[in-house]
């Protein structure tokens, strides 16, 4: 017999928990089908696994720059395999606590792999499932190119899965993954090469950040080797790994090859034919402002979509979903503009808005920038004087801020609030007539001229 719901959301993360518990509490009768522990990527081999490995990078950071603080230490060890088993355990907590949260909420939890049936049902280890909305969001996985021998690498879900510090590790890629699996094991007492296909690392970024972040990644030690592409990967007698570049270098001795060359969304598995919803060429689910597919009552939320792939933008356009689906919210949606994000790099950096070459593409003259590069009173008194920058990206006689791009310790948890400001259109003005926390970094912001 076929069980009926009011929506079923297929993948149990960031998205699909978010747009069926937002609609159970509308009343709706909700299921979500995952086939692994419940969180998806951001919980299990993502957001949460990479910020408790940060937070150790940065007390590495710190032990480094006690001395200049007056402590005399002597730090015996670190023991990498201590913090996974803490790291592990948090995580596997995190996913109890969704089952209980699930069962609490009158969301069935249904364990397997969704195939659609047709566009209003799917079939789960043989047991079929109706509803009259279905919502796919299953997420994605890390990419592995088609090298020679680029099974010997491993991607960030087998970083996650490393057992010991490798001593010696190779990081493919120049996007957030890449930099920020680079900036921990560096930090933690990796000795590390980072391989660009191109020039720059983030280079969709305002050049402020990423100038500012090889300079920082160069001065801790990370090897950043530009235009050097894998042309295949070797196990050498003694087991370690090495590396045949496309302009020939060849590059010895490494314990681990991580690749950070993007991820792809899971649609394979899901019989999308079946269902008539239509993927683009790399797989990806193309939906309008309001994540719906080219199918009725079938929508898609998430890294699937392709479009700024991060945890809460998933969270934002589920609930949201759920609003205009069960709350009587009729025009509700996410708009994917202003969306704020962060580099948890060393330092880390933060970005929301129009980079300034985005600006002055769409509006010209018309642009105004505003910019300070500092050393931070935290690094006043540190041997390595890490820099703090900051840019504003302004448009118009009002001066209305379009862009802001900081990098520098903090930045992370200083963006949140101008985020807001900016969604609401503020302008220069408005920043300068803000009065400062002094004595902070993140004063610069409202004092720049
Ligand atoms: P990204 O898309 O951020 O970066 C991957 C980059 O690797 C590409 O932009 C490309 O840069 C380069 N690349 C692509 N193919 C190759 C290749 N064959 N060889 C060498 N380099 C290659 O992907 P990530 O995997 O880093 O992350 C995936 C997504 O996950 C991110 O876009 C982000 O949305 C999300 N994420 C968010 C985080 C956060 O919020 N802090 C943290 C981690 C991930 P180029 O073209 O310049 O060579």
């Amino acid at each position: 017999m076929t069980q009926h719901y009011d929506l079923i959301a297929v993948g149990g993360g960031s998205g699909g928990l978010s747009v069926a518990e937002r609609a159970a509490r509308y009343g709706a009768r909700c299921a979500v089908v995952e086939k692994g522990p419940l969180g998806g990527t951001c919980v299990n081999a993502g957001c949460v696994p990479k910020k408790v490995m940060w937070f150790g990078a940065s007390i590495a950071h710190t032990l480094q720059e006690a001395p200049s603080y007056g402590f005399d230490i002597n730090v015996k060890e670190f023991n990498w395999s201590a913090l996974k088993t803490a790291r592990d355990r948090y995580v596997h907590g995190i996913n109890d606590w969704y089952h209980t949260y699930l069962a609490d909420s009158n969301i069935d939890e249904i364990v397997g792999t969704a195939r659609f049936v047709d566009s209003r049902s799917v079939e789960v280890e043989g047991n079929t499932y109706s509803a009259d909305h279905i919502v796919i969001a299953p997420g994605g996985a890390p990419m592995v190119p088609h090298t020679p021998g680029a099974e010997l690498g491993i991607t960030s879900d087998g970083f996650f899965a490393l057992d010991e510090l490798p001593r010696r590790v190779a990081v493919v890629g120049s996007g957030y993954i890449a930099v920020e699996l680079a900036g921990m094991l560096n930090a933690l007492g990796s000795d590390v090469t980072m391989l660009l296909r191109r020039e720059h690392l983030l280079r969709t970024f305002d050049a402020t950040l990423r100038e500012n972040l090889t300079e920082e990644m160069l001065g801790d030690g990370i090897d950043i080797l530009a235009r050097t592409q894998v042309k295949q990967l070797v196990r050498e007698q003694d087991g370690s790994l090495c590396i045949l570049c496309e302009n020939g270098q060849r590059l010895e001795g490494f314990d681990e090859l991580i690749w950070a060359i993007g991820r792809f969304p899971l649609t394979q598995d899901l019989n999308l034919a079946a269902a008539g919803v239509p993927v683009d060429d790399n797989g990806y689910i193309p939906t309008d402002k309001f994540q719906q597919t080219g199918v009725a009552g079938v929508y898609a939320i998430g890294d699937v979509t392709g479009r700024a792939q991060l945890t809460p933008v998933a969270i934002a356009a589920g609930r949201r979903l759920a609003d205009r689906l069960f709350g009587g919210m009729q025009d509700r949606h996410l708009p994917y503009e202003n969306i704020p994000t962060v580099v948890f790099s060393h330092p880390p950096l933060a970005t929301v808005g129009l980079t300034e070459s985005e600006a002055r593409d769409i509006h010209g003259e018309a642009v105004k920038v505003y910019q300070t590069r500092f050393t931070a009173m935290y690094n006043a008194l540190t041997e390595r004087k890490q820099k703090t920058a900051m840019k504003l990206v302004t448009v118009g006689a009002q001066e209305r801020v379009v862009g802001c791009h900081v990098i520098g310790p903090g930045a992370d948890e200083m963006l949140q609030g101008f985020a807001v400001a900016i969604r609401m259109g503020a302008t220069k003005s408005d920043l300068d007539d803000t009065v400062a926390i002094h004595p902070t970094s993140a004063e610069e912001l409202v004092t720049m001229r």
